[in-house]
């Protein structure tokens, strides 16, 4: 920057505080009130969302949507338009493959939403309007939200239904990062983002929200996975990109600094689209239900050591997480029996097949609660929600860690540990319903 040099204050203003640029106040004390004038319109006007659809070949009730936002806060330079870009893209190439004569063996839902921005409006719209068709016929989700937040690594959130599908797919990727030429997409994923739980497979995240997954996910149960490029999240502990939603997020800026190849966004592309590709088109359904199990496993003995921080109180109010641990279990075991089997079907034998997959296509919507969750009735998901605290990030068993959330300082602490045990009851039978539908079909 030319050596020393005083720095730059032209952006401070006059008022009698100490500027800095962040993040929180350089002066923590600080009680200053600050009065805001906020003009905003307030006026009904009309969104569109457009649907392409592609007739599956064999079995056309059965849907992969892909789908993401095209409107913007301002210019939408990264949000959503890299996404949307990619969506356009997986159009293109899935259009070019059907002149050419092919057809999924399902059919394919592209959808661009309108007005993500003002609280998902568009996707929830047409996820209520659909709701009884989605749940008997969708079999997966994926987002096409903003393909990079970041050009360090690839970030994964998804069912842990998709995981081996999703590790699959990255090895079949050429790593767009630099030092990884000739490298999977699966490798340079790996050493740059090992999972903190086995550093022997690259990280991937829950599901929270923020995006508009969220009525297909966390309301209607349908299997969903979002991926794009994003930063280094051991050297950048904020939330997300500077100047996300700012008007700076422009064109300019993506071309200039974050994907000046845009290979990161082809990256995308071709992850988003290969998993729209198999999901539609493998004569078995992709999804490996003893993933499910394992993150069971992991969920609930994480949600047990949080309760074991009031031992006394467990005692006290017969506090027991067996039934859970032993749904678990359950669970497991059903779905190693399921896929032993699921490896023996007779591939020749369409019913035989189509049993095998409406099994796994149901999986995720076993997970829903028709009542929702204590005071969030359109979050269904009994293992997964956006955390009450940060709707971005993912909570498991969102139930009982709401419940016992700042417990200790609650009036009654009787009726709060009722709450918990209710909570514990509502997961032990969710997941053990949900072994229910993986075992063989008499
Ligand atoms: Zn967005």
């Amino acid at each position: 920057m030319g050596g020393p040099a005083a720095p730059d204050t032209s952006w401070k203003g006059t008022l009698n505080v100490s500027y800095n640029i962040g993040p929180g106040f350089a002066d923590n004390s600080s009680t200053r009130k600050v009065r805001m004038h906020v003009h905003t319109n307030n006026k009904i006007t009309r969104i569109y969302n457009v649907i392409g659809i592609l007739r599956g070949a064999v079995e056309p009730d059965r849907y992969i949507i892909l789908g993401g936002h095209r409107d913007s806060w301002v210019f939408g330079g990264i949000d959503p338009t890299t996404g949307a870009a990619v969506l356009q893209e997986v159009v293109r190439s899935f259009g070019k493959m059907k002149m050419e004569g092919w057809r999924p063996k399902r059919t394919i839902i592209f959808a661009s939403w309108d007005a993500e921005e003002f609280g998902l409006l568009g996707s929830t719209e047409w996820a209520e309007e659909n709701a009884r068709v989605l749940q008997e016929r969708a079999v997966a989700y994926i987002n096409t939200d903003s393909s990079i937040e970041g050009n360090y690594t690839l970030r994964v959130d998804c069912t842990p239904l998709l995981y081996k599908l999703v590790y699959n797919l990255t090895k079949e990727i050429l790593s767009p990062d630099e030092g990884y030429e000739n490298k999977s997409l699966y490798e340079s994923w790996l050493e740059k983002d090992p999972a903190t739980e086995n550093n022997s497979y690259p990280r991937i995240n829950k599901l929270g929200s923020g995006s508009d997954f969220e009525a297909y996910f966390q309301r209607l149960g349908i299997a969903s996975g979002r991926v794009r490029y994003t930063k280094n999240r051991k050297a950048d502990k904020f939330s997300n990109y500077p100047v996300y939603h700012t008007v700076y997020e422009t064109f300019e800026l993506v071309e200039k600094f974050y994907d000046p190849t845009f290979k990161k966004q082809l990256t995308i592309a071709q992850l988003r689209g290969k998993l729209v590709y198999e999901l539609a088109d493998s004569q078995v359904i992709p999804f490996d239900c003893r993933d499910y199990g394992e993150a069971l496993k992991g969920y609930s003995n994480r949600i047990y050591k949080l309760a074991k921080k009031h031992e006394e109180q467990l005692k006290t109010y017969k506090i027991s997480f067996d039934p859970l641990f032993s749904a678990v279990v359950d669970f497991s075991k059903a779905a190693a029996e399921f896929h032993k089997r699921l490896e023996q079907v007779d591939k020749k034998d369409p019913v035989a097949v189509r049993i095998m997959n409406d099994q796994l296509m149901f999986i995720e919507r076993a997970f829903t609660d028709p009542l929702g969750l204590p005071g969030r009735k359109f979050y269904r998901h009994v293992i997964f929600a956006p955390s009450s605290h940060n709707k971005y990030a993912g909570e498991s068993f969102p139930g009982i860690y709401d419940a016992m959330f700042d417990i200790e300082n609650k009036a009654d602490q009787r009726e709060a540990w009722e709450e918990v045990k209710r909570q514990i009851s509502i997961a032990a039978f969710t997941v053990q319903a949900a072994a229910g539908t993986l075992k063989e079909v008499a």
